[in-house]
Order: C-alpha cells, then structure tokens, then sequence
C-alpha cells in the first residue's frame, strides 16, 4: 500500500497523454491554442505501459485518461486495451470533450473501458460556441447518444458551472438525469494556467448550486463507493441518473486525495495546484530500472503537499496549462 506522509493511501494516476486539443474552452486555453510539447518529449505509450506495470506493482489500482483531448492521439484504443489487461488496474476511465466520442465508443468499449467522463458546460448550441469557440454541440450530444448506445456505465457529465456565463443552466443539466441514466456532475472553477482570468467571484460554489437543486425536488444522498472520489452524490426523487457535486475550491477534499498525475512528457505531478514535478521520462530513456522508477513514485509520494493552497494568500496559479496536467 502506498501511502503518503499524511497517511492518505494513493493508488489514483490521472495521464495526460496529450497536450493538443480541438476545443478552445475559455477557461483553460487562450484562442490561439498554447505553446505545444515537442513530438519527441512526449511519453511513447510503451513508456506510459511501463510506468503503469510499475506503479500497479506498488498499489496503483485506478488509472484516468486525460488531457488536452485524449481522443486526438492516434492509438489510443489499442492503449486502452493493453491497460485494460493489467490485473491491477481495477478502474479505467477516460476524461474527453466528446467530440470524437461518436466515432471513438463503441471502439473504446471493445477494447476494455467501462466508464467514460464526458465535459459538457452548456446545453445551448450557442453558448457551447462561446465557451469552447468551436461550434460542435451536436457533436457531443451525439458522442453522450451514442456512448448511452453502446452501454458505457456510468457516463459522468462534467459541468464547470460560472457565474454569468452558464449559471442558469444548472436545473437543465440536473433534468437530464431524470429520464437518462447520466451522472451529471457540477465542479467549481478552478484558477488554470492559461485559461482567462479566474476572480473569485466566478465561481458558483456547490453550496449555491446544491441550493438551487434542492429548489426541485427532494435530493437524496448516495452513499459514496471507493471509486467515488470528491464527489456527493445525490438522486433527484425519482430519477434515473444521479447528481455529483465536486467542490475543489470551497471544500477541501485534500484530506481524502489519493491521485498523482503524470504529463504528457512524463514528469509527476503531485497536485494540480502545485509545480512540484518529478521527471520520469529522462530515466526511461536512460536505462533506469524498474526499481529506479518505483524510487520516483516513492519521492512524489512523500512531496504530496497537504492541501492545495487556493484559499490562501499564498496562492499563485501553476505555471503549467491544465491540458498538460489533465484537469
Ligand atoms: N479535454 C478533455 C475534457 O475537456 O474533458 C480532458 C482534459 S480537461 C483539462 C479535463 C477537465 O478539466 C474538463 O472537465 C474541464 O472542464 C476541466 N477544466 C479545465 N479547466 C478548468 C478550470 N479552470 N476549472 C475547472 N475545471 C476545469
Ligand atoms: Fe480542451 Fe478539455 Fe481544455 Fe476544453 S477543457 S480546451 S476540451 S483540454
């Protein structure tokens, strides 16, 4: 078991495995796109198998796909089947915009994966063009259809929700789950690299959004199951999805934080508020050894921060672009 110097037993990687992204979310990335990460400083997904059979060794059992926009990089189902054979991986998921998903799921099924987080801000085809500047609402709606199709479960929809922005979509998205088994999950905004300015105030807090919520009918807790993470969740009376609400900057839930994140040219990440990394990539390619490795995995372990510092003065945005990092 591998646990961290605050007693919290981490067994959650997060991998980027891509920077670039066809989506220019306003809050995460600048119109013209961010500076990219050199081809040849990108992990090989043989370097990125490498480190997962190492680090599933020492009491990694739950493994996300992120980005940038995961679906973008060539390979990724036969990835996805190749980690989907690890014994000790018990929980595969990926995060994507859903742009590709009505090409990618019944692909992504077959090779292995169970679940799928889907990120979704509006449910206006307009307001999906000022948020991401692309105009591809209909191609997410399609790839949630066709993901609900092929019988990937749950199917979790991620809504950062800010205020002025899409803060009167917060009872539409909750709708949804009444006739639809979705999970619709609300996250507060967080401060991110590149994306525009983050003022406090931005933000809809998960006290506020459970408020409105409540406003339609009784909301009745869920018990949370060990892959939960952060999450609440809820039921709406009578609903076939659920509600997760994920307060990262309100709530603390760093007590409970069990995940390391590698980037996409292989250096560990300890939180996502924080710039502390610890390169891998360069021992990859030098020979390092398996136990060379586990000796990193260790090191980042024991520099997991104990909270993020977003409530404090303290605080500075990271220096690295969520899309590196993996949200
Ligand atoms: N491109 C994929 C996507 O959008 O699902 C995966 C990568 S994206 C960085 C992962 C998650 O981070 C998305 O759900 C996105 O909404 C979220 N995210 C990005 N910037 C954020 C911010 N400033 N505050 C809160 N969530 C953010
Ligand atoms: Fe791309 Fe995801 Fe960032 Fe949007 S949030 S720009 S889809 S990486």
């Amino acid at each position: 078991m591998l646990l961290d110097p605050f007693k919290r037993k981490i067994n959650y990687l997060r991998i980027s495995i891509t920077d670039r992204c066809n989506l220019r979310c306003r809050y995460c990335m600048p119109e013209e796109g961010i500076s990219l990460i050199p081809h040849k400083e990108i992990l090989t997904y043989e370097e990125m198998l490498r480190i997962v059979h190492v680090f599933a060794a020492e009491g990694i059992s739950k493994v996300r796909l992120t980005g940038g926009e995961p679906l973008v990089r060539k390979g990724i189902i036969d990835f996805i089947s190749r980690l989907s054979q690890i014994k000790e991986i018990k929980d595969l998921s990926l995060t994507t915009n859903g742009i590709l998903l009505k090409e990618f799921a019944q692909d992504l099924k077959n090779a292995g994966l169970k679940r799928i987080n889907i990120s979704l801000d509006s449910l206006k085809k307009d307001r999906f063009l000022q948020i991401t500047r692309r105009d591809s609402f209909e191609r997410v709606w399609a790839g949630i259809e066709e993901s609900l199709r092929v019988g990937l479960s749950p199917i979790k929809i991620n809504m950062v929700a800010i205020q002025g922005l899409n803060d009167d979509e917060i009872e539409s998205f909750a709708r949804l789950t009444i006739d639809l088994p979705l999970v619709i999950r609300y996250i507060e905004y967080m401060p991110s690299g590149n994306g525009e300015e983050w003022n406090k105030s931005d933000i809809l807090t998960i006290p506020q959004i459970k408020s409105r919520l409540e406003n339609m009918g009784n909301l009745i807790p869920i018990p949370s199951d060990r892959w939960d993470g952060p999450a609440k969740r809820f039921r709406i009376e009578g609903a076939l999805g659920e509600i997760g609400l994920i307060g990262a900057v309100s709530s603390h839930f760093c007590d409970e934080c069990n995940r390391l994140r590698l980037t996409p040219d292989g250096k560990i990440r300890t939180c996502l508020f924080s710039d502390e990394e610890i390169d891998v990539r360069e021992l990859l390619r030098n020979g390092g050894s398996d136990r060379d490795l586990k000796e990193q995995l260790l090191l980042a372990i024991n520099k997991k921060p104990e909270r993020h510092p977003i409530n404090t003065h303290q605080f500075k945005k990271c220096q690295r672009n969520m899309s590196a990092i993996g949200g």
